[in-house]
């Protein structure tokens, strides 16, 4: 069996350090030989991103360039329409048959899975390893703490030895960013640095992204 992967699924709009760094985090605990990150296709009756597609990929790339082992996977921008989860799972599963795959999430994304397509098979495919996100607790729903419960083990190190199944809760240093404060700070003529990979900031000042006017 090979060594395990990350994948960190989001909408990237714009990508911060609130995901670069969990994710990171996740990487040297869990021992992981790559990261990709693989911005959303976001359906049209969802609220829309302020990025188009293009420029989350942008940002995206641009935050990988910097960082080792650290791809970006745009197979779910690619497509016409949004896929689930699961799908991308099952398609990464067949490409790679020997990977044992890590979906990194934070703990908003873990409270919300019981609404997601087939959320219950997830762990079929992949290990599931979630952050600490500031301001959500982990206060689990009956059947989400069943699941959790089942699939938990303590041994972050135990993704590598079997192809999915696990779930690691991730002890990462908790940061209080989000995407959504990060735009907020930009339409009201804040900058971001330090808080976005430096690259990234610049890419947003010369597209224009966020501001006033846009939002
Ligand atoms: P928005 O504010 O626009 O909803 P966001 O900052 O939550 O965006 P997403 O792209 O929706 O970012 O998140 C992608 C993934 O990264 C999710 O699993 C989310 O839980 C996780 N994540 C985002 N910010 C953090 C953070 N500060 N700490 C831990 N995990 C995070």
């Amino acid at each position: 069996m090979k060594r395990a992967i990350g994948i960190l699924g989001g909408t990237f709009d714009p990508i911060h350090l609130g995901h670069l760094q969990p994710a990171l985090e996740a990487m040297q605990t869990l021992q992981l030989a790559s990261l990709r990150l693989m911005p959303n296709h976001i359906p049209p009756h969802r609220p829309q991103p302020v990025a188009t597609g293009s420029q989350r990929l942008a940002m995206t790339l641009l935050a990988a360039a910097e960082l080792p082992d650290v791809t970006v996977d745009d197979r779910e921008l690619r497509r016409l329409t949004p896929s689930y989860t699961i799908d991308t799972l099952i398609e990464l599963r067949q490409e790679l048959p020997d990977t044992p795959l890590c979906f990194l999430m934070g703990m908003d994304s873990l409270l919300g899975l019981p609404n997601w397509h087939r959320w219950q098979e997830l762990t079929e495919y992949a290990h599931l390893v979630v952050a600490i996100r500031p301001g959500w607790q982990p206060e689990l729903s009956c059947e989400l703490a069943e699941f959790v419960a089942t699939h938990q083990v303590d041994d972050p190190l135990a993704v590598h030895q079997q192809l999915a199944g696990h779930l690691i809760w991730l002890q990462n240093q908790p940061l209080a960013l989000s995407a959504t404060e990060l735009r907020t700070r930009l339409a009201q003529g804040n900058s971001l640095d330090g808080l976005v990979p430096q690259k990234v900031a610049d890419y947003i000042r010369q597209q224009g992204i966020y501001r006033p006017a846009v939002l």
